[in-house]
């Protein structure tokens, strides 16, 4: 644990910001690795104005924002991830992109570097048996917003060694989060509970038992949530919670995780929400 001083991200997008940001607050380089240069300096400008805003709320200094954005190097180039002691994946949730990411990392990378994915819900299992090294690969599940959640579902693989998991583990602690334990299953916890909430609070809208803010102020009032479903379904990404439904569905094969019609027909139409002005709610 002590030897991990670089640390790899894979992709600069909602989530891939978050974990750049913190690990690199945390003293830790970064190479921030993606697809095309626009969502690379779109990434890096998200974690400085992120940055920024703790600073002008006294919690940090302007020569600790600095230092952080000093230690995030940029890359479109996978290759040039060789370098990194640990490396952590959170692009797009598909698992061809996924898989492609972890067998090109596994012939880049030294046999004793993990590789952690970040995904919300596809099998640490599939994406370890696709590595010469399925014992140090595992899940490490940031929550978003990430320097603000506390919460890390750090997720075994069926053939995670306990070596790996400690690492992990130590690492979590000391970006600053709280690990919690989990085995791999679709979904994990945190979205095997959560999504299918979601999801039926979408068939509530879609079979007109009330409109989205009454859906939303049911759980404000009556539950205590700071944010009703749908409100969290747009800030989440209503892509991100179909293919999260789908991984449900297919792997746990019960009905009862059918994604919604309406979550379907919206990301057709290209209602992502808030990250793109359109889902349950409008944004300017
Ligand atoms: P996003 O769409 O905001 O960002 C994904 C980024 O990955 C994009 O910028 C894309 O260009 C990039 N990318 C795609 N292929 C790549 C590749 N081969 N190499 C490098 N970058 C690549 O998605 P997100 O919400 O940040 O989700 C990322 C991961 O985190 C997913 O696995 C998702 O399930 C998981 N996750 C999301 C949330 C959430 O609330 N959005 C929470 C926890 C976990």
């Amino acid at each position: 644990m002590s030897d991990i001083r670089t640390v790899g991200v894979l992709g600069a997008g909602t989530m891939g910001n978050g974990i750049a940001h913190v690990f690199a607050r945390s003293g830790f380089a970064v190479r921030l690795c993606e697809v095309e240069q626009r969502f690379l300096d779109r990434g890096v400008e998200t974690i400085r104005k992120n940055l920024e805003r703790e600073a002008a709320k006294h919690k940090i200094t302007s020569e600790e924002v600095a230092a952080a954005i000093g230690r995030i190097q940029g890359t479109l180039d996978r290759k040039s991830l060789a370098g990194c002691d640990f490396v952590i994946e959170a692009a797009t949730e598909k698992f061809e992109i996924k898989r492609q990411i972890f067998s090109d990392l596994d012939g880049i990378l030294p046999k004793h570097v993990i590789l952690a994915s970040n995904t919300s819900s596809i099998s640490i299992t599939k994406l370890a048996a696709q590595t010469m090294r399925p014992e140090q690969v595992i899940g490490m599940h940031f929550f978003n917003p990430v320097p603000v959640m506390k919460l890390v579902e750090v997720i075994r693989g069926l053939q995670t060694s306990q070596a790996t998991y400690d690492v992990v583990k130590a690492l979590a602690e000391k970006l600053g989060k709280t690990p919690v334990e989990v085995n791999d299953a679709p979904g994990f916890v945190s979205n095997r509970v959560l999504m299918p909430l979601l999801n039926e609070a979408m068939y509530a809208v879609m079979e007109g038992v009330a409109t989205p803010e009454a859906v939303d102020e049911v759980f404000k009032q009556g539950m205590a949530h700071p944010m009703g479903p749908l409100t969290l379904a747009d800030f989440i990404g209503l892509d991100v919670c179909l293919d999260i439904m789908r991984v449900l569905h297919d792997g746990l094969g019960d009905p009862k995780y059918r994604p919604c019609p309406l979550l379907i027909k919206m990301v057709d139409a290209g209602w992502l929400g808030r990250k793109n002005g359109r889902g349950f709610y409008k944004y300017e």
